[in-house]
This record gives C-alpha cells, sequence and structure tokens, in this order.
C-alpha cells in the first residue's frame, strides 16, 4: 500500500523569492495562491446562484469559510513581513466602515 506523504512531512530546498521564508517579498506567492483560491469558490457560488451545494456535491459554504480563512491568513502574514500592517490596518478600517454604511443604505 503506497501511503501519500503529507505536505508538512515533506523536504523542501531554501524558498525562492516570493516564498513564505524567502527574503524577498516573503508571503507574496502563498497570497497569490489563496486569493486565486477564493476567487475559484466565489465563481462556483455565482455558478450555483447562491446555493451552497454545487452541482459535484462540493460544499460551498464550508470551502467559503476554508478560502476566506486562508486569504485573511495570507494577507495577515503577508502585510505584517513585509512591514506593511499598520498602513493596511488603516486602510482596512476605512473601507469596512464605508462598506458598512453602504451596506446600511440598502
Ligand atoms: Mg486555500
Amino acid at each position: 500500500m503506497t501511503t501519500l506523504a503529507r505536505v508538512e512531512d515533506q523536504q523542501f530546498g531554501p524558498a525562492g523569492p516570493y516564498e513564505i521564508g524567502s527574503d524577498l517579498w516573503p508571503g507574496l506567492a502563498k497570497l497569490a495562491e489563496e486569493a486565486g483560491e477564493l476567487i475559484q469558490i466565489l465563481a462556483k457560488l455565482v455558478g450555483a446562484s447562491g446555493r451552497d451545494r454545487y452541482y459535484d456535491g462540493t460544499n460551498l459554504r464550508e470551502r467559503l469559510v476554508e478560502e476566506c480563512g486562508d486569504l485573511t491568513a495570507a494577507i495577515a502574514f503577508f502585510t505584517e513581513t513585509n512591514g506593511l500592517g499598520a498602513e493596511v490596518d488603516a486602510r482596512a478600517r476605512q473601507k469596512l466602515a464605508l462598506f458598512r454604511h453602504w451596506h446600511e443604505q440598502g
């Protein structure tokens, strides 16, 4: 019986540029990957007219939770590691207040 190696058990070489662990924009590659994964789920939700079950049986609500969490973590890692945290936090607070205002307006 073949056992698949877990990602956590795999040995990788030195981090390349943009990867977690590198010196050049660490976390950028992961941020792009996670943003793409969230976009994929959003597109499936639109394609399913908002229903939380995709035609292949995928629970889109569960996948949405996973990918929102993954992207939130990737953004937090990227911004804190690249010294962008305070500026991004300030911008995010402004945008969140604006979005809440728009939502209240209906
Ligand atoms: Mg993901």
